[in-house]
């Protein structure tokens, strides 16, 4: 395992769409080495979630966790979970204002609107279909790390600039007040 320098904001490489994997591919010891790097990254780096894209690597795998994480310490837990081929579908028009953050835009944080609901269809990374469906705050990161396999940045959706915070002025100003509105949408959605 190796933890690997993440990619940062303008570099070129994160805004190329990813290829999906193929299981010949995904069983190939290059990708399953991948994939335990991403996780020693993401882990390393306390990231809630990690795309291959974020590492240079345009292949169509993210992972996500979140366990205690300092960085978002109102996150509803996720376990370790590795996407391959993941596809998103809203499944239904709700959506809530997320606060997002990401380790490839440094010290920023801005509001995104993401959907409440989603079906997820993957491989985990031994093959296996994964189908689920995934509510609330936690179908947010779903969405953010899943972006990421399309050449996509949660500064695209930002709509309200003045939204736009450093870490600091994020705990300092808005932590409280969204750390309020997480706890709606988890006793609304139930993560
Ligand atoms: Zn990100």
């Amino acid at each position: 395992m190796a933890c690997l320098p993440i990619l940062q904001i303008g570099d070129p490489a994160l805004r190329v769409p990813a290829e999906p994997v193929d299981a010949a591919t995904l069983a190939s010891s290059p990708i399953q080495q991948l994939i335990d790097n991403l996780i020693e990254t993401m882990r390393a780096a306390e990231g809630a979630g990690l795309a291959a894209t974020q590492v240079g690597q345009p292949v169509q795998i993210c992972i996500l966790e979140v366990d205690r994480n300092r960085r978002y310490p109102y996150k509803p837990r996720i376990p370790l979970t590795v996407l391959v081929n993941p596809v998103l579908t809203p499944l239904s028009s709700h959506t809530f204002s997320n606060y997002e953050g990401c380790l490839s835009v440094p010290n920023l944080r801005g509001r995104v609107e993401r959907y409440a609901e989603i079906g997820v269809e993957a491989w985990d990374r031994h093959g296996e279909p994964l189908a689920r469906t995934v509510r609330g705050y936690t179908a947010g990161t779903y969405q953010h790390e899943v972006d990421h396999l399309a050449g996509r940045l949660f500064v695209d959706h930002v709509t309200d600039p003045e939204s736009l915070c450093t870490w600091d002025n994020f705990t300092r100003f808005h932590q409280k007040g969204f750390t309020a509105e997480v706890e709606a949408l988890v006793d609304r959605f139930g993560s």
